[in-house]
């Protein structure tokens, strides 16, 4: 044997998992198979939103909780600003779908908000220009993390504490026998008791049928805008936002880089066939959607993308993630599968993965998330994991 855990993949989830697992066990292994953080995975593009105020399940919510702490510990262990606190604003039209639908759910998880009128939210952000009926639900304990950073910072905080990291290291397979799990890259092999698979737009690969057939890798874009006056978009005059409308929908980040803004349109991912070659210029399309949407929705913004990128992300059928042992009495777990959105839980989902994985539960409520709803037989965990 040669550690009790490997985590596959050290991108967003998995570092976060390793450094989750050290904490546990000096007996953990990280493979890579680029270098942590590289820059075509869905750690690229420097920044994601983070927020507590959000459409759809509930069941996220005490995640995004214990992901927020989780932030702030691993601060406190690397001495590195990684979330920087802006708030965050959800506008769209007073009684409309998508404002009806993040109260509602804000509701039902109790996340503090406020409530902005369309005359609040236009003189307290002038930077954003208003249809008339629009109105604002603000998330005090919304901001923006630094995506390289945060991982980087993971890894070293893991390697501090005892893990070993592989990288370029493909892992090309994992076999269950009875002396525990081999995994394998060229000719190389180890054995392990448990593993992680958190190999991203890439976890497919090493899945069993009934889940890649379950999940699909997009191909995501961002966009970044230059400010006629920066300082109006400075993280402390501007927030994150997500405007969603019927026609258009859009979402953005101060900038935190002293210059640039992030201004993205928001549910355009499309199907990407390999992870490895996800084209990354824009179309004519998008680049004309995405002008067009700023000059509309941030006349402070030159509307010329200075700088734009696409990068793999693997999404689900159900549109939640894929936590849990991948099959029955497996000693493979999966933390895999976050539809764009898992960078703000991926300390939550990389405590949970590895809590579970060295045998401890720490979550309750998780069934959504469990990859055993795409099988009519639930996979249950593997006899050290229920202890
Ligand atoms: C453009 C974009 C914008 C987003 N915006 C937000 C946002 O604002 N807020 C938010 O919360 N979320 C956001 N997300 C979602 C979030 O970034 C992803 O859900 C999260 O980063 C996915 O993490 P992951 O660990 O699954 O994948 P990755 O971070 O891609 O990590 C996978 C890693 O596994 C490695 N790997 C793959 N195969 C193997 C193998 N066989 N052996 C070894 N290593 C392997 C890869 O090299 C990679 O490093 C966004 C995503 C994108 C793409």
């Amino acid at each position: 044997m040669d550690a009790k855990l490997a985590v596959i993949g050290l991108g967003s989830i998995g570092s976060m998992a390793l450094w989750q697992a050290s904490k546990l066990t000096d007996s953990v292994v990280g493979f890579e198979a680029a270098t942590p953080a590289h820059g075509r995975s869905a750690v690229g593009g420097d920044t994601r939103l983070f927020r507590m105020i959000y459409t759809g399940n509930p069941g996220f919510y005490p995640i995004m909780e214990r992901s927020r702490s989780l932030w702030a510990e691993l601060e406190a262990d690397t001495g590195q600003e990684i979330l920087t606190p802006t708030g965050g604003l959800s506008i769209g039209t007073e009684n409309g779908s998508y404002i009806t639908s993040v109260l509602e759910t804000t509701r039902v998880t109790g996340a503090d908000f406020e409530l902005l009128s369309h005359d609040d939210l236009a003189e307290r952000y002038p930077q954003h220009n208003l249809h008339p009926d629009d109105v604002a639900v603000y998330d005090p304990r919304a901001g923006v993390l630094r995506t390289d950073r945060a991982v980087c910072a993971a890894i070293a905080a893991a390697k501090a504490n005892g893990a070993t990291v592989h990288q370029n290291t493909p892992v090309d397979s994992i076999t269950e026998t009875e002396d525990g799990v081999v995994v394998t890259s060229g000719d190389r092999t180890w054995t392990f008791e448990k593993v992680i698979v958190a190999a991203g737009g890439w976890a497919q690969r090493l899945m069993p049928d009934y889940l890649k057939a379950a999940v699909e890798t997009k191909r995501l874009i961002l966009t970044w805008f230059v400010a006629e006056d920066g300082a109006q978009f400075s993280p402390e005059n501007f927030t994150t936002f997500s405007r969603v409308y019927d026609n258009r929908s859009m979402y953005g980040a101060p900038a935190v880089d002293g210059v640039t803004v992030k201004a993205t349109l928001d549910g355009r991912g499309r199907p990407t066939p390999n992870p490895d070659s996800v084209p990354r210029d824009l179309t004519p399309e998008e680049i004309a959607e995405t002008t067009e949407t700023v000059t509309e929705f941030l006349p402070g913004l030159i509307p010329t993308i200075v700088r734009s990128d696409a990068f793999p992300e693997l999404y689900t059928q159900d549109k939640s993630p894929l936590i849990g042992w991948m099959e029955e009495n497996s000693r493979v777990y999966c933390a895999a599968g976050f539809n764009g959105g898992g960078f703000k839980m991926a300390t939550g989902y990389g405590h949970i993965a590895a809590h579970e994985a060295l045998g401890t539960q720490t979550f309750e409520g998780l069934d959504f998330v469990r990859p055993g709803r795409f099988t009519t037989t639930q996979p249950t965990p593997s006899a050290a994991a229920a202890q």
